[in-house]
């Protein structure tokens, strides 16, 4: 029905049967690693629930999947406190919604910025804390506030520096993937010792990392992009572009396809020319996100209570694409 036509009653009826079926979704997909829908009949629902409660803001809930960064911890792995909370995405999933993002936050900001184009990796979110440059500990998003603690698995990965090229203090940011071929060969592994294959690399690369197994995660090919930091003073940039220059120079890998745009018809261009390189890219992504560029100008924004303020997150529309990686048929 259009939410135009409802009541506030009706509203909140509505909102009220699907915010125990997105939990029970979320419950599957965070916490088990074993989701039991598509990831677009989620955001399909998620943007209905979320649709209802802009139009009547009285009916949010405090335990409403708006309100929280999805994801818990296991009860046997050792927990983690976000100093800094680890956040979710808002979404969209038209250009049409990505102009009104970008016209209502030049409506809430004096000075003229602009915004840097990245892939949206199809990971997990992972925190790695330096002291003095070195590694000594890496974490799960959990529910944002607190993560699981899982630095012995971390360090099996190649692409995390266990030393920094300079002796920072620091809280890294970015995504744990499983890349395309790894997943595929996993999968194929399992099938051929009668286990369950994983649903997708995301799940495959969350499995991977929240278990007590080291070795497990070791054989699993896992890989990072970095993206973010806690707080950004100890770097010598104020940019998100110039920070991902300044993660590369300090040793971590960061993803290279990042895009400065001065405007939304750019950003349009970012977003087309991914859509059609992602078959072929060797790692999964799921849309884009744009970032206002400087740091300065993200932390006076700051966030809700789930999401930031100065990013949203385009997601591409659910597509069947074949393309072939290890002969094998690959669907994204
Ligand atoms: P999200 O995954 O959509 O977006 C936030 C995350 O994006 C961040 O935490 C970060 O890990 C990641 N990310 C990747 N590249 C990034 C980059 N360059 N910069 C910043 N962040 C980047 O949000 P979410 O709240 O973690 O999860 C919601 C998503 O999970 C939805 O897309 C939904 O489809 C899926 N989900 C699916 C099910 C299911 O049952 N299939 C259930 C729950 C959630």
């Amino acid at each position: 029905k259009p939410i135009k036509t409802l009541t506030e009653k009706q509203a909140a009826a509505e909102a009220a049967t699907l915010r125990p079926q997105l939990l029970k979704w979320g419950k599957q997909y965070y916490d088990a690693d074993a989701p039991e829908v598509e990831d677009a009949t989620y955001d399909r629902v998620y943007a209905r629930l979320v649709a209802l409660e802009t139009a009547f803001p009285a009916i949010v809930t405090a335990d409403s999947p708006t309100q929280r960064v999805g994801g818990t911890t296991r009860g046997d792995l050792p927990k983690v406190t976000h100093e800094i909370p680890m956040l979710s995405l808002g979404d969209v999933f038209s250009i049409d919604e990505l102009k009104e993002f970008d016209e209502r936050l030049r409506g809430n900001v004096d000075e003229d910025f602009d915004y840097n184009c990245e892939l949206k990796i199809d990971g997990l979110a992972i925190s790695l804390r330096y002291e003095n440059g070195e590694f000594v500990q890496g974490s799960t998003r959990g529910n944002g506030q607190i993560g699981e603690d899982i630095t012995a698995n971390l360090k099996t990965i190649d692409s995390i520096p266990q030393t920094l090229s300079r002796p920072l203090t620091i809280d890294v940011r970015g995504e744990c993937y499983m890349p395309k071929a790894a997943f595929l060969a996993l999968n194929e592994r399992r099938e051929a010792a009668g286990q369950a294959p994983f649903a997708n690399p995301r799940n495959a690369a969350a499995g991977s990392l929240r278990q007590l197994n080291t070795q497990v995660t070791a054989d699993r090919q896992l890989a990072t992009f970095m993206y973010n930091i806690a707080d950004y003073e100890p770097l010598n940039t104020r940019t998100q572009s110039g920070l991902l220059d300044e993660l590369a120079e300090l040793g971590f890998t960061t993803n290279p396809t990042y895009q400065v745009a001065h405007n939304m018809t750019d950003v349009a261009a970012y977003i087309a020319q991914y859509q059609d390189k992602r078959a072929d890219l060797p790692y999964g992504i799921d849309g884009i996100v744009i970032k206002a560029n400087p740091l300065p100008l993200q932390r006076s924004l700051g966030a809700t209570v789930k999401v930031p303020r100065w990013a949203i997150a385009y997601k591409f529309p659910p597509e069947e694409v074949q393309t072939k990686v290890l002969d094998i048929e690959w669907t994204v």
